[in-house]
């Protein structure tokens, strides 16, 4: 089968500190959840309940705010104890709801409930996406009503594409979730799509589970409209907007279909679109990655949102030693996170906990022009060249930073430990106005 792929640089990703992708197992329910009132890109949510209330697992407790904004409900039931300002990252403080759990759950190990929608018009079941509160599973969390809105506003025709893009192993709880909620996956594909009026769904499935492709692609034929499986490579960042986009236009072409625009979806968010529409259920829990070499076991974990990370790791037998840095995310694109009492939130891909020696430790040493950096950099960019600029300040420093997408791979290959891909996606977002 042809495999699509972006055009030049990439790396291959392999960490033996992250968890195998066989399983998951469930972690305990927080006795005390932290729930951000942020957890998505947009304004945080307007609070609908006040210290001392009692909630139901899954009632609406944040209202979001317009474009950006998304509805936050309880992860558990209990009693709203307190409402704080909590540590999201070392710079960054959100409005947070602190629930002590108890009293019955309203879903956990109860019959579920299935709602057709078969017959709903996309208005409606774009309605009902946003009234639970689903956003994208990753990056910034943009409210996938939102997603579907933009669309709506374009002539062109438009294509859903299911993404199960496994380039890195930190993708692990993804390739976990198709595995286990394999239908929930393709019927929140098909509800996208249809809430989005796409014209044709594409499954972007990584080269190496080509199972899984198929596996999709039979089971779907019966849709409404037309499905295809696009094999795509598994060199990193195939997953990335830019560069998925990149392969598809290629399979476009050799195929001669009329993609349109893209509306790309990973699995878990597709599963939050099923669970919303068909169950009638927010975002509780989700699946995540945690490994890195501090962890004494990784794995893929389902976590109730609002689980603090402290008691993540502790599921996985605790730490091997206090960590030099434990990330949100993966450890070649995660933020640094507050701590052990960050929560988990809707956009927590996974969790990893690093040794001083995995930070790559020992000293920063001058560029010895090996180049490798800029055979890596997919975008085309001399990231050691706009490094230097970027050293010696101002205006000096405009240039392509602004093109760089944050990737990450000409830091993972510099033999000097020159902070390259750090520095760069940091002056670019810093002063977008300068490169
Ligand atoms: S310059 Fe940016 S896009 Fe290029 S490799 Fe580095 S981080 Fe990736
Ligand atoms: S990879 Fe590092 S050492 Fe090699 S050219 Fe780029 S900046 Fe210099």
């Amino acid at each position: 089968m042809k495999i699509y792929t972006f055009p030049r640089g990439g790396i291959r990703f392999e960490d033996p500190t992250a968890p195998p992708e066989n399983a998951v197992a469930a972690a305990f329910l927080p006795g005390l959840a932290v729930i951000p009132l942020v957890q998505h890109i947009g304004a945080g949510a307007y609070p609908i309940v006040s210290v001392g209330d009692t909630v139901k697992e899954g009632m609406l407790i944040g209202r979001g705010q317009g474009k950006g904004s998304a509805n936050i409900h309880a992860a558990v039931p209990g009693r709203v104890v307190r409402m704080v300002s909590w540590r999201m990252g070392p710079e960054t403080l959100v409005d947070a709801l602190v629930i002590r759990m108890g009293g019955a759950f309203e879903k956990l190990g109860r019959p579920v409930k299935q709602y057709s929608w078969e017959d709903l018009p996309p208005f409606e079941l774009q309605r009902l996406i946003a009234e639970f509160g689903v956003v994208e599973m990753e990056g910034p969390g943009r409210p996938v009503s939102d997603m579907i809105a933009a669309l709506h506003t374009q002539e062109e025709p438009h294509t859903l594409v299911v993404r199960c893009v496994f380039d890195d192993p930190w993708t692990a709880a993804d390739k976990v979730l198709c595995q286990e909620r394999f239908q929930a996956v393709l019927e929140g594909g098909r509800i996208a799509a249809r809430a989005a009026r796409a014209a044709r769904t594409v499954f972007a499935v990584s080269q190496g589970d080509e199972a899984l492709g198929k596996r999709f692609l039979t089971q779907a034929a019966s849709s409404a409209i037309p499905v295809s499986l696009a094999m795509v490579g598994s060199r990193y960042p195939q997953r990335n907007q830019r560069e998925l986009a990149l392969a598809l236009r290629l399979y476009e072409k050799r195929e001669s279909l009329e993609l349109g625009s893209l509306l790309i979806m990973g699995p878990a968010t597709l599963a939050a679109v099923y669970d919303a529409v068909r169950l009638h259920k927010p975002m509780l829990d989700r699946y995540i990655t945690v490994g890195g070499a501090a962890v004494k076991r990784p794995q893929v974990l389902k976590v109730r949102l609002g689980t603090r990370l402290g008691d993540v790791f502790a599921e996985c037998g605790g730490l091997v030693a206090g960590p030099g840095r434990i990330a949100a995310g993966s450890p070649l694109l995660g933020r640094p996170a507050a701590g052990l009492d960050e929560p988990v939130i809707k956009t927590t891909t996974g969790v990893c906990a690093l040794l001083d020696k995995q930070l790559g430790g020992g000293a920063v040493r001058r560029c010895i022009g090996c180049g490798e950096c800029r055979t890596v950099c997919p975008v085309g960019l001399d990231p050691e060249a706009l490094y230097k600029r970027i050293g010696l300040g101002g205006n000096r420093a405009a240039g392509r930073a602004g093109e760089c997408h944050g990737c990450g791979c000409c830091e993972v290959v510099c033999p000097s430990r020159l902070p390259l891909g750090s520095s760069i996606i940091k002056f670019a977002r810093r002063e977008p106005d300068h490169v």
